[in-house]
């Protein structure tokens, strides 16, 4: 290793890394420096040394990246969430259908040259600020005892405090705003991680991009907060209140949200429409979080699956059905499985109201399911599909569903990812079964951070 800790070093960026931060080499040893940019030469001081790599803290810049801007956020750099805002936002698209198309290489073990014939350019946003139409705010407080409400610091559960977080919604943070004032008036102990003690852990809303309804959730660790009402009064003012809930999670968990869920206002959900298709959303229930990108990225799987009107589709991981729902006109039949039951529940009332009656939605889990669709019998219609689609959480299709869908061998495979390093084992494993990947297109959702979501084509 040529350094040691607390040396101060010169160096030129040459890469990015999985979460956005810069990398530069020194003697073959990689240096991580969160906030550089490639082609940058800086000083940095040396925080972590390992046996291979170090990381270093970037002290000033020598000579500034073309690519550099002025980050729009007070707590950029600080906060966990937007890890790119330093760079313009036509780099952070590139750096991402980069990062797709390593990973296809390096970890799906796919061929540079075939990867890039497939790849369509990444899907950009016109705006990549206030975006979301969702938004959780963890709630904790100082060593004052001041209130912070706002989003993680990187890779900790220490909160960076904002009062306007700028791929947020006014109305979101303006909610966060109303919560703080009643937790302050009301002297609301807000959640302590390490002591498991306080009353409230995070404030989630949902804003229905067309509809304009609006959701708050508040994860609470018991039923009875002190002066809830007040709170209550005070969020029904704000226009388009839709529905306001308590979700109650009282476990020592990093999963953000309980599974009980008590409306007190108003029906304890909202709508939203993607297309000529309108949604029910229930607290509980995912939902795409950037409506914008969501068209874009379900006209894009919708044209890959290229359906002509008797197909047998799966939609596997389907939510509350908004792909299974978009995609059913054109279909002959429409199976969605999922594992969240109020999710279900949508998916079974959205299909009502939207007048759909050729898609069947099963709560489960999609690699078990799977598999007794092909077994049981009251099910066989669906045992022969030609498209099976797949949108699963980060940690990717379990592999006993790969292998039955490599069974029931459909032409079209259309997976839908948002994180490339497993879509990209997956793909391995489908390749393995027999499919070639044919179009590849990244779809930025999630402007200023380090995620990226893909589409994917695969056929026999
Ligand atoms: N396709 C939907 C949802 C995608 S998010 C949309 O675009 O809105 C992934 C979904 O997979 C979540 O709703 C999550 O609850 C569900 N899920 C996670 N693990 C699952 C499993 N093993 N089987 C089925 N669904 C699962």
């Amino acid at each position: 290793m040529p350094f040691k800790k607390n040396d101060e070093i010169e160096l030129v960026i040459d890469d990015l890394g999985v979460s956005g931060e810069g990398i530069g080499h020194v003697d073959g040893y990689a240096v991580f420096v969160k906030c550089a940019i490639p082609g940058e030469r800086i000083r940095a001081r040396i925080m972590k040394v390992k046996k291979s790599y170090a990381y270093a803290k970037l002290i000033s810049i020598i000579q500034a990246s073309p690519d550099r801007v002025d980050a729009k956020c007070k707590n950029a750099g600080r906060c966990g969430g937007c890890t790119l805002m330093h760079i313009s936002y036509e780099r952070q698209l590139l750096y991402k259908e980069e990062k797709v198309k390593n990973c296809l290489v390096r970890i799906g073990g796919f061929d540079r040259d075939h990867i890039d014939a497939v790849t369509e350019p990444i899907i950009g946003m016109d705006n990549p600020f206030h975006y979301r139409n969702k938004a959780q705010f963890p709630v904790s407080y100082d060593r004052n005892g001041d209130v912070k409400i706002g989003f993680y610091a990187e890779h900790s559960h220490n909160v960076i405090d904002t009062d306007n977080c700028i791929i947020q919604s006014d109305i979101s943070n303006g909610i966060a705003q109303t919560v703080r004032f009643w937790i302050n008036q009301c002297n609301i102990e807000p959640y302590n991680e390490s002591e498991h003690r306080g009353d409230i852990r995070h404030i989630i809303t949902r804003i229905g991009y067309h509809t304009g309804q609006i959701m708050v959730c508040l994860v609470v660790t018991r039923k009875n907060i002190p002066n809830l009402n007040r709170l209550v009064d005070s969020l029904k003012k704000i226009p388009d209140m839709t529905s306001i809930c308590l979700n109650i999670n009282d476990k020592k968990t990093n999963r953000i949200m309980g599974d009980k869920v008590i409306t007190l206002f108003g029906p304890g959900y909202i709508e939203d429409t993607i297309g000529s298709i309108r949604f029910r959303i229930s607290p509980l229930s995912f939902y795409q979080v950037n409506p914008i990108q969501t068209e874009k990225l379900y006209a894009t799987a919708s044209r890959y699956a290229e359906l002509t009107g008797d197909e047998t589709v799966w939609d596997m991981y389907c939510g509350i059905g908004t792909i299974s729902l978009f995609v059913a006109k054109k279909a002959g039949r429409v199976l969605g499985v999922e594992i969240v039951p109020d999710a279900i529940k949508d998916a079974k009332i959205n299909a009502e109201i939207n007048g759909v009656n050729n898609a069947t939605f099963l709560c489960g889990m999609a690699e078990e399911i799977a598999d007794e669709v092909i077994h049981n019998a009251e099910l066989s219609e669906f045992a022969h599909p030609s498209v099976v689609i797949v949108d699963p959480p980060r940690k990717g299709c379990d592999k006993a569903l790969i292998d039955t869908i490599i069974r029931v061998s459909p032409q079209k495979i259309v997976y839908i990812s948002c994180d490339p390093a497993t879509l990209a084992r997956d793909l391995m494993l489908l390749s393995e079964g027999g499919y070639e990947l044919r179009k590849v297109r990244a779809c930025d959702m999630f402007g200023m951070t380090g995620h990226v979501e893909t589409v994917v084509l695969l056929s026999q």
